[in-house]
């Protein structure tokens, strides 16, 4: 056997030959010409000349082996059902969605946009869009409507695909109002919206370009839409994500060097073989749900399960109930969830049998050894941390045990995984970092591994400014993340250089939140920082000041105005960014040169010493934040 270390080293000396024996792991209609072309880096090309398309490996490539397996498991405890197919179900139903989205005129580049809660019909849209070429952009159906509008505006998509409602918790959440209000918000209209409807709420349909799924449907049952195929350098989707400005970018994933990333984590990362279930508790509207709940497993003819509900409803058992009805093989989560699921009575887990899962992957957000050594011992199996990021696709940091087997070291997500040039660089200087346990930003000496983002959609100065230039001296892409290494070439991820936080494993940009509390009328001025929290990793809480600071006369006045600010995000941004506290404050903590010292609003938030304030213009400002969080 290969020792891990050889295989990662011939990843990075030898990469063309390396990743020319990955790209046998997939189908291609015309084989790549080119491994790898950065005659213009940073930008990387992956398989040039190659022709190839992923909803074909996904599925039809599976169907002269294992037609009748199951391929999707969409079990919902929201509505108490569960719907299998196999992949010949699946093959006619993703070319029912193509047809369907065909005839309301999608063409090859175009995008979709996909906003939808976790059913069927979400697997469906994206791997229809990729079948004919067209681009999804999913969206989470936990965004409001402010976040939707900018989307469709980024993306310009000529169709959406959404469905009446969501639900969480046994609450609806109605999703065709909060559509219908992104798109009166959006300059861009797309020109038709297919809905899916599951009965939960009404779904008015605007005539002439809203349109029933089930209709559409019926009259494709049996149309036949060939693969496209694609050039391997060619878009496959765009998901988006937050960053340090306002707007989010567009990731842009190619579609031959992703299928390929897919194909080899699955046999060298996960160990997957066809045949076996695959679990991820994710959601299609982030990244692992992209990888790793739809392409990842169909990839290698593994059963994927798209669960929607709460770990929790109706009780904490309902995951582990899963894993031994379909016999899950390979699980992947969040830390979040584990939390959740720890404060639980631990019963829940001994009610079942688990044998059949081989490990549990968890990332997302650092894995802190409390959460690590319960599931552990109640699973007895091992615990996978893994690091990486919307904008790489697969994972950076983990330990790829199916190349070799290799111990885990709690708090550590791993080693560099093959293809990934990872290295620890001194911010200041620039200066790599060679020796063991020093602290510099994590980055990745170009050019990035397969999978990973060709660019920011529509905006190439973007993806070379924002990741490829802020370290001094030298073109790499900066992760935003602070990183040590030990001796033996574990990471140990730090926490982010920039000014994004993650909840529960949810990356958020504090400054779409600010702009969207300082446009209340009564918000001169916002801060919002990430504070550690014991459930959720980190939650938002907000700093403003008011307007009129004479309005705010009682507990009263700043509850209501509080509870005003949140429902302002709510409206505009989704739950999902509702800070947990707004405190009102006098003034913000400055420098002399004006600029926000959110590091010190941080660390007084999170009760500890702000440090140096030398340059603070007036550091009395953080005794009224002191007393707000009632240090
Ligand atoms: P996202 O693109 O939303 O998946 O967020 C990526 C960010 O989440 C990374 O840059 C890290 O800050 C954090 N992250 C992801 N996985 C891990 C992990 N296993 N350990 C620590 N931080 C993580």
């Amino acid at each position: 056997m290969t020792s891990y270390a050889d295989f990662h080293q011939r990843s990075i000396t030898e990469r063309d030959a390396f990743w020319a024996e990955q790209a046998r792991l997939i189908d291609w209609q015309t084989p790549p010409q080119q491994i790898c072309d950065y005659s213009n880096p940073p930008f990387a090309r992956w398989f040039v000349g190659g022709t190839t398309n992923l909803c074909h490996n996904a599925v039809d490539r599976h169907l002269a082996e294992r037609a009748d397996q199951a391929a999707l498991v969409a079990i919902s405890t929201e509505t108490n059902t569960e719907r299998s197919y196999s992949f010949a179900e699946l093959h006619a139903e993703v070319q029912r969605m193509a047809a369907s989205l065909q005839a309301l005129g999608v063409k090859k580049g175009d995008r979709v946009l996909i906003y939808m809660p976790m059913i069927a019909e979400a697997a469906f849209a994206m791997l229809a869009c990729v079948r004919i070429g067209a681009l999804h952009s999913v969206v989470f159906g936990g965004f409001a409507a402010g976040s939707l509008a900018t989307r469709i505006e980024d993306a310009e998509p000529v169709a959406v695909v959404s469905a009446d409602a969501g639900s969480r918790g046994g609450k609806v959440v109605p999703y065709k109002p909060l559509l219908d209000e992104a798109i009166a918000l959006s300059k861009h209209k797309p020109q038709a919206v297919l809905m899916v409807n599951r009965g939960l709420a009404p779904m008015p349909l605007q005539a002439g370009r809203d349109h029933d799924w089930s209709a559409l449907r019926t009259l494709h049952l049996d149309t036949q839409v060939p693969c496209e195929w694609l050039e391997s350098t060619e878009p496959s989707y765009t998901l988006y994500t937050s960053g340090t400005t306002g707007k989010p970018k567009g990731v842009q994933r190619d579609t031959g060097g992703y299928t390929v990333a897919l194909a080899a984590s699955m046999k060298h990362i996960f160990d997957g073989k066809a045949g076996q279930t695959f679990f991820a508790t994710s959601d299609i509207g982030w990244v692992v749900g992209h990888s790793y709940i739809i392409y990842g497993p169909l990839i290698a003819g593994m059963t994927t399960i798209m669960y929607e509900g709460l770990p929790t409803r109706p009780d904490a058992g309902i995951w582990w109930s899963i894993v031994e009805k379909y016999q899950v093989t390979h699980m992947f989560s969040a830390p979040t969830a584990v939390r959740v699921l720890k404060k639980q009575d631990p019963a829940y887990l001994a009610k079942y049998n688990v044998s059949s899962l081989k490990a549990l992957w968890l990332a997302g957000e650092p894995l802190d050894e409390p959460t690590a050594q319960w599931i552990s011992g109640s699973l007895n199996v091992p615990i996978i941390d893994n690091y990486w990021q919307t904008e790489t696709g697969w994972p950076i940091l983990t330990l790829a045990n199916g190349v070799e087997q290799q111990a885990t070291r709690f708090g550590s997500p791993g080693k560099a995984v093959y293809g990934y040039n990872v290295k620890l660089i001194d911010e200041a200087t620039g200066e790599e970092l060679t020796a063991p346990n020093q602290k510099g930003v994590v980055a990745i000496e170009g050019p990035l591994p397969p999978g990973c983002m060709q660019t920011v959609w529509r905006d190439d100065d973007r993806f070379v400014n924002t990741y490829w230039k802020s370290i001094p001296g030298r073109l790499v892409y900066s992760t935003f993340d602070w990183g040590i290494r030990d001796a033996d070439g574990y990471y140990f991820i730090l926490g982010r250089t920039d000014d994004v936080i993650n909840v529960a494993g949810h990356r958020l940009g504090t400054r779409e939140i600010e702009e969207c509390i300082s446009a209340h009328p009564n918000v001169a001025e916002v801060a919002v920082v990430g504070v550690a929290d014991n459930l959720k990793g980190q939650v938002a809480l907000a700093f403003a000041v008011p307007r009129d600071a004479s309005s705010l006369n009682s507990d009263a006045d700043r509850a209501a105005l509080e509870a005003e600010v949140m429902k302002q995000v709510d409206a505009q941004l989704g739950a999902v960014a509702r800070p947990s506290r707004v405190y009102f404050v006098a003034l913000l903590p400055k420098t002399r040169s004006g600029k926000l010292l959110r590091r010190a609003l941080q660390a007084v938030a999170e009760k500890r010493d702000p440090g140096d304030l030398t340059t603070m213009e007036d550091p009395a400002v953080l005794q009224q934040v002191r007393d707000m969080v009632g240090q």
